[in-house]
């Protein structure tokens, strides 16, 4: 009896172990026990149905919360990881995930296998998106662009409508391009991406196409297996007991919330002109605060200098102030003609005793403020000590001296006196002349020196007045103020004249040419010597006037000449000073021959030969310019020191003037004779033309013509004349 009990019991233990195993097989059959957690592959590229919550590090969504819901249900809990696959289709094959979602439809691996997938969580609609408002062709005959991510539903749309073109992209930025390039009609996605997608600022322009709407399933997908059939069939008891309101409830939730967070490009997008103007109005505050600070420091130093450089008790500058305005002023002006006077009083101790130190400097005072009062911007002042003024002034012509006299020092010398008190002041001054010199290396102290030797001369042979260090310069410098302020109507009376010098072939006894010479007789100085007034009016600045003058003139002669029916050709005289940047002499004298109607070829420009050692790029420069016109080019005073042979391979010019005033001896001194054969040697092996000038005798005649060098001018042939005489003499020559 007891046996029969025991084996009973051992079959119902036995049948229900077997019950027991046939339940529990197929998830035992996954990883040998029944699994209660899920790994489920979601992508995150699509808010608010799956994405990244960056606080929790948590995948969120409604498609989330759904299938969070459905797994609880079924006894499951669940953890989402992102699909790292290009595809869902691929990720199904990939054993990390238990299952992936989301799905349409069931729809082969990548690998080809077969799978299945869940009953519906919840329809997501899907919609169209174009640029602005559109009317779309029917689905059928549309090109879409859609996120390479949802292959699956791509795959779903492709069997649904045979004829629609899709095409799939990386990212959203991407689609969003494509249709913006037209290369695409519309974008399809599903609905509530849209909402959360457009939200971006950038994508204000696209616009949702609703009545084009269709919806789609949205299911859980797994590899056809025993494993893959039984998580499905739990799930599926888990998404059925989801209800309705519970769906609608998490649907709500997430299409409420504002889920879209701004990134750097959206920022710049929507607040971009703000920004701009921002760091505009920095930048530019910024600039004003640096440039304030910048005045302010040089304020300060204006300050500072002004302190140290201006005499307290009488305005005027100290020492240091005196020297550094006088710099400038030189460097500036190198044009203006200045002196530089040393005044002292000589009974100033006496005065202070006398009449008391605040006397002293009362006078002191006046005589600045009165000197100041005559005074230009161009002009300078200092004390340098007690009563020691010294002053740059621009010189002004001969009446200068005593004007000065007259309206500053008498008035210094009887200020007291004129204040009925019996104290006459006496001044001794000293005056420097400023020579050319002087302003290519200024040096104040040596000036003040040369002023103070003068002022101490005076000091110890008289009680008052005023003496010239070096006489000689005040004179040449009257002179020259003189020579300029003349030259204006020099030109305009006619006393400024063309002279000519025939130009001769020896071999011939022919006059091929002639330079044209400047000669200027003044009513009062009589006439004056090129050599004299061409290096004043060149180093004030003036040659440039009286070169154009001539220039004129002889096109003038020329074009009368040319009317008579004679062809001439005349040298002219181009100074080294008309060269510079800016004046375009090449142009002037174009326009002068255009003028006057003449071949360029009957004007012969000398450009002397030192010019060319000074300024050569701007010679060059000018030499080819005016060979282009069709002058010719002539270096003028060949021989005269600077002669830099190796130059000559470097200008263009067409014709050499060798002067043979250069060459002392030449023509009598064997040495003489050698240069010049070698320098006519050289030029004929460049191709250069060869003119002697100077040639005073027959001796150097002849010997030019031994040489081969037959084209001369010269006193020994013809001296300068006025263009009558050299009429009446090419008349004769050539009748
Ligand atoms: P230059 O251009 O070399 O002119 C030749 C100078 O030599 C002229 O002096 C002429 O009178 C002088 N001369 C001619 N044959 C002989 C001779 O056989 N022996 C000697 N000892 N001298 C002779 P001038 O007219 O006194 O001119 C001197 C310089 O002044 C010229 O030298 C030229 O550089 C310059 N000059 C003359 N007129 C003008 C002008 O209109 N404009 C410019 N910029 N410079 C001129
Ligand atoms: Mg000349
Ligand atoms: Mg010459």
């Amino acid at each position: 009896m007891k046996k029969r009990k025991t084996g009973k019991r051992f079959l119902t233990a036995f049948y229900c172990v077997i019950i027991m195993k046939l339940f529990t097989a197929p998830a035992l059959a996954a990883g040998g026990h029944e699994k209660d957690d899920l790994i489920i592959g979601v992508p995150i590229d699509r808010c608010p149905i799956f994405y990244m919550n960056e606080e929790t590090g948590e995948i969120e969504g409604i498609g989330a919360d759904l299938m969070r819901t459905a797994a609880k249900n079924a006894g499951y809990s669940v953890s989402f990881i992102s699909v790292k696959e290009d595809t869902l289709k691929s990720a199904l094959d990939n054993t990390k995930y238990d299952a992936v979602m989301p799905f349409g439809s069931a729809i082969p691996s990548a690998a080809e296998k077969s799978t299945i997938v869940s009953q519906n969580l919840f329809r997501t609609p899907f919609t169209l998106v174009t640029v602005g408002k559109r009317t779309l062709p029917r689905l059928n005959n549309l090109c879409v662009g859609m996120l390479r991510s949802q292959t699956g539903v791509a795959e779903t749309i492709r069997s649904l409508y045979p004829g629609i073109d899709i095409s799939m992209y990386e990212t959203m930025p991407e689609c969003v391009r494509a249709l913006r390039e037209n290369s695409v009609d519309a974008l399809l996605h599903n609905s509530y991406v849209w909402s959360y997608v457009l939200q971006k600022p950038s994508y204000r322009d696209l616009t949702v196409q609703p009545t084009t709407m269709f919806s789609m399933d949205f299911r859980v997908g797994t590899l056809d297996t025993p494993e893959g059939r039984d998580i499905i069939n739990r799930l599926d008891r888990g998404i059925i007991a989801i209800t309705d309101t519970g769906r609608q409830a998490v649907i709500l939730d997430y299409t409420t919330r504002h889920l879209y967070r701004y990134d750097l490009s959206d920022y710049l997008y929507r607040y971009g002109w703000v920004m701009v103007a921002f760091a505009l109005l920095s930048v530019t505050f910024t600039l004003f605060v640096v440039k304030k600070q910048r005045d302010l420091r040089r304020a300060g130093e204006e300050q500072m200098r002004q302190i140290m450089e201006q005499d307290k008790l009488t305005g005027v500058l100290s020492m240091d102030g005196f020297r550094r305005s006088v710099e400038v002023l030189l460097h500036d002006h190198p044009d203006i003609q200045y002196l530089i006077s040393y005044n002292n009083i000589r009974n100033f101790k006496f005065i202070n005793d006398s009449l008391g130190r605040s006397a002293g400097d009362e006078l002191l005072r006046f005589w600045s403020q009165k000197s100041m009062e005559y005074m230009t911007d161009e002009e300078a002042i200092g004390r340098i000590s007690g009563d020691h003024f010294v002053i740059l002034r621009r010189i002004n012509g001969e009446e200068q001296m005593d004007q000065d006299e007259r309206d500053i020092i008498n008035p210094v010398r009887t200020y007291f006196v004129d204040r009925g008190t019996k104290n006459s002041i006496q001044i001794c001054s000293g005056i420097y002349v400023l020579t050319s010199e002087d302003y290519r290396n200024i040096d104040v102290d040596r000036m003040l020196d040369y002023a103070r030797v003068a002022e101490e001369r005076v000091r110890k042979t008289r009680k008052d007045g005023y003496e010239f260090y070096n006489p000689e310069q005040w004179e040449k410098g009257q002179r020259v103020t003189y020579i300029c302020s003349q030259l204006e109507d020099a030109l305009r009376s006619g006393e400024v004249q063309a002279w000519y010098q025939p130009q001769v072939n020896y071999k011939t006894g022919e006059i091929i040419g002639a330079e044209a010479l400047c000669r200027w007789n003044h009513s009062k100085l009589g006439w004056l010597r090129p050599a004299e007034f061409i290096p004043i009016l060149e180093e004030s600045d003036m040659i440039f006037e009286l070169d154009k003058y001539i220039w004129e003139r002889v096109c003038r002669d020329l074009r009368r000449w040319k009317d008579q029916g004679d062809i001439r050709y005349v040298s002219v005289n181009l100074s080294r000073c008309d060269m510079r940047e800016g004046r375009n002499i090449p142009s002037h004298f174009y326009n002068l021959i255009r003028t006057y109607d003449l071949d360029p070829s009957q004007l012969r420009i000398e450009i002397t030969e030192s010019a060319y050692v000074e300024k050569p790029e701007l010679l060059i420069r000018t030499t080819v310019k005016l060979k282009e016109f069709g002058f010719q080019v002539e270096m003028d005073d060949f021989g005269s020191g600077y002669s830099s042979l190796h130059m000559l391979k470097d200008v263009p010019v067409d014709r050499i003037k060798l002067d043979l005033k250069f060459m002392s001896g030449v023509g009598d001194s064997e040495k003489g004779r050698i240069i010049v054969s070698h320098i006519i040697q050289m030029a004929r092996s460049l191709g250069i033309n060869m003119i002697a000038e100077g040639v005073e005798n027959l001796s150097q005649a002849s010997y030019l013509e031994s040489q081969d060098c037959f084209e001369m001018q010269g006193f020994y042939f013809y001296k300068p004349m006025p263009v009558k005489e050299f009429e009446a003499i090419m008349e004769q020559k050539n009748p």
